[in-house]
C-alpha cells in the first residue's frame, strides 16, 4: 500500500498553517512504518513514552482533520488510526487473536452513488469493519 511520504505531509500541514514538528512526524512515521491502524494507546507506547498521551490525542486529531489520517472500528470498540494511504480499503478483525487483514478495494461506490442521490448528501467518506473468528482460531475450538 502506497503511503504519505514526509513531503506530503509537510505540505498538508503548512497548507493549513502548521509545521512538521517532531510529535507530528513521530506519529505519521510510527502508523506509515505499522501499516495497520493502532489505538492511541498503542501509538503512545509504541513511541516509548517520548511523547505523552494528550499530545499523541492532539496529533491524531490533527491529521485526520488534515485528511491525512483515517479512524477506523474494532471489535474492542476503541477507535483505531492508520495513515490514509492512496487505496481506500477496509478491515476485517478475528475477535479471538486481534489479527487484522486488509479488504482490498470497495464494493460500496454503487451504494454511495444511491445514498448519494437519494438523500441528496455529497458523500465524502465512510468506514466498514468485518469482525469474526479467523480460520486458525475457528480450528482451536
Ligand atoms: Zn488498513
Ligand atoms: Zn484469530
Ligand atoms: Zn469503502
Amino acid at each position: 500500500m502506497a503511503q504519505k511520504d514526509d513531503r506530503t505531509i509537510k505540505s498538508a500541514l503548512r497548507e493549513k498553517g502548521y509545521r512538521l514538528t517532531g510529535p507530528r512526524k513521530g506519529v505519521a512515521d510510527l502508523l506509515a512504518k505499522e501499516g495497520r491502524p493502532l489505538s492511541v494507546q498503542e501509538i503512545y507506547e509504541k513511541m516509548q513514552k517520548k511523547v505523552d498521551l494528550a499530545t499523541v490525542y492532539r496529533v491524531i486529531h490533527l491529521l485526520l482533520d488534515l485528511g491525512l489520517a483515517r479512524k477506523t472500528g474494532s471489535p474492542s470498540g476503541s477507535a483505531l488510526y492508520e495513515m490514509e494511504g492512496e487505496q481506500h480499503h477496509h478491515h476485517i478483525f478475528c475477535k479471538e487473536c486481534g489479527r487484522m487483514e486488509e479488504i482490498e478495494g470497495c464494493l460500496l461506490s454503487a451504494l454511495e452513488k444511491e445514498l448519494s442521490r437519494k438523500k441528496r448528501f455529497t458523500i465524502t467518506g465512510h468506514t466498514l469493519e468485518f469482525f469474526g473468528v479467523c480460520y486458525d482460531c475457528g480450528q482451536k475450538g
